[in-house]
């Protein structure tokens, strides 16, 4: 006889609330022998008979649990910037489960989920000081990347109106007519993202939708690649037959610098942007968070998030620093006649939620997915729990275990923090926000750093390149961050690497 599913549920929740009492594990990652023990079980082949529900459950929770990396419950998990997930995000997330609701169409006299998404946007507007009002196109999205998509998509509709705006009183819609057919009417040759340090993802948006890899064009200063040349941003906005989406790196992966400094520069970038028809689109992922702080220590991060709030549209995500469970992005544009036009669903009147300008949109008609799933709820949860001040202190916390960091690679000799300046270095640790970039003086180190940080299991960071040499980052994101509890483990971790390999030379 098969055990009940509710009983299941049960056995399911006392594991689960095991999983999370406790100090955080030891090892942030499974050892090499529980992974290749949990691949070994895996079924290779669909049975036609199933094992049944309380078989494959013990299955998945003894035989494949054990190899599973659970980032959110590991504050020393440090590589890329994957962010954790809260306890009161974790309920609500199972609740979304559990009540498996499609969060697609506005239906205000069913549910109130699209209410409940519509509320959580502005609340997180609220938290980021973005004036709910003032992005009337706002929606979950799966992540960062399809946030960009939407981004570049709406960017590309509105581009392209712009530029044959002076030609015709037709409206040249992408959505209506494809790129080559509306480009071709709007008498443009091109469509150009102008960008510096862009993330991966912006190159891969312009990929899905068309506009090629190729159209993502570095404008960096030669000494600051992640700052804008001015002037050869105006020249490129000048070019005859293109079209442009500037696309603004608000913290970069890598070093967490922002592109713009702050109110003025958004400003004179509005104002040229405005006169070309161009589009700006701010790639916030993790950089948007630096709105909350407020003290004068965090003032190089607050001066440049200042003026963001002057773009057409703004990717964030959730998953990272809003410590929420995967996936969640967020994305929001000041336009909400663009979204339409993107993102409407023809000819399905029975979808359609009406013609009220103020009324909750469906999310089918301004967004990637039709049916989509209630990952509003845990933000939404998050945001009531901790509140804008909770959510200071959270970020608070991982900016020092960040600096502190810093401070420990730049009084360490056989390490080295990047991008190397000539500034003081107080200057440099008040400039980390939540990634710290390194590597090892030592060459032949250096090209194993990741590796042997790796192989402890006490702490996990990613490897990148910098200047052409191997590099080590630090990316700080989990709301558990102590620093008076992680920073003498990693020291620890970083500081035996060094003696390890004395040890080898002597
Ligand atoms: C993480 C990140 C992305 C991609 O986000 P996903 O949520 O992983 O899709 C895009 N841009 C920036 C700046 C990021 O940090």
């Amino acid at each position: 006889m098969e055990v009940p599913a509710h009983e299941l549920f049960q056995r399911l929740s006392t594991s689960i609330s095991k999983l999370h009492s406790g100090p955080p594990p030891e090892n942030v990652l499974p050892s090499t022998n529980a992974l290749s023990a949990a691949r070994s079980m895996l079924h290779s082949h669909l049975q036609s008979q199933g094992v049944g529900l309380e078989e494959s459950i013990r299955h998945i929770q003894e035989d494949l649990a054990p190899a599973f990396n659970s980032s959110s419950r590991s504050p020393n998990y440090y590589g890329f910037v994957t962010g954790g997930a809260t306890p009161v995000a974790l309920l609500a997330d199972n609740l979304v489960t559990a009540y498996d609701q499609n969060v697609q169409v506005h239906l205000p006299n069913e549910t109130i989920a699209t209410d409940v998404e519509d509320r959580a946007l502005s609340l997180l507007c609220e938290l980021l000081n973005f004036a709910p009002e003032q992005w009337p196109h706002r929606i979950f999205t799966t992540g960062a990347t399809a946030a960009n998509i939407l981004g570049l998509a709406c960017g590309r509709e509105y581009v392209i109106a712009e530029a044959s705006a002076h030609r015709t009183d037709v409206e040249i819609s992408v959505g209506e007519l494809g790129i080559t057919e509306a480009m071709r009417k709007a008498g443009i040759d091109e469509i150009q993202i102008l960008t510096t340090v862009p993330h991966s993802s912006l190159s891969k948006a312009a990929s899905i939708l068309g506009l090629g890899r190729t159209s993502v064009k570095c404008l960096g200063e030669p000494d600051a690649p992640h700052k804008f040349d001015m002037q050869l941003l105006k020249k490129s906005l000048e070019r005859p037959g293109a079209a442009s989406i500037v696309a603004i790196s608000a913290s970069e992966v890598n070093t967490g610098v922002f592109a713009t400094s702050g109110l003025e520069e958004m400003q004179e970038m509005r104002k040229l942007c405005d006169m070309y028809g161009a589009w700006i689109h701010v790639d916030g992922a993790f950089g948007l968070f630096g709105r909350i702080l407020t003290s004068p220590a965090y003032s190089s991060i607050t001066q440049a998030c200042e003026g963001l709030e002057l773009a057409d549209s703004i990717t964030g995500d959730a998953h990272k620093l809003l410590n929420v469970p995967y996936d969640c992005g967020f994305f929001f544009s000041r336009h909400r006649n663009i979204a339409e036009r993107v993102f409407q669903n023809p000819n399905a009147a029975y979808l359609a939620s009406g013609n009220d300008a103020n009324a909750i949109m469906s999310p089918l008609n301004i967004g990637l997915e039709n049916s989509r799933r209630f990952r509003a709820l845990p933000v939404y949860a998050n945001l009531v729990a901790y509140g804008k001040d909770g959510y200071r202190a959270m970020l608070e916390r991982q900016i020092e275990l960040s600096r502190g960091i810093a401070r420990y690679i730049l009084e360490t000799d056989g390490y080295e923090l990047l991008p190397q300046h000539d500034t003081p270095q107080e200057e440099v640790v008040n400039s980390i926000y939540i990634i710290v970039l390194f590597r090892a003086t030592d060459e032949a180190l250096n090209k194993q750093l990741v590796n042997k940080i790796k192989a402890t299991r006490k702490i996990y960071v990613s490897g990148t390149a910098w200047d052409g040499k191997p590099a080590c980052r630090f990316a700080v994101s989990n709301w558990m961050t102590d620093a008076e509890r992680d920073l003498p483990i990693i020291k620890q971790v970083l500081q035996a690497i060094l003696s390890d390999k004395e040890s080898v030379q002597s």
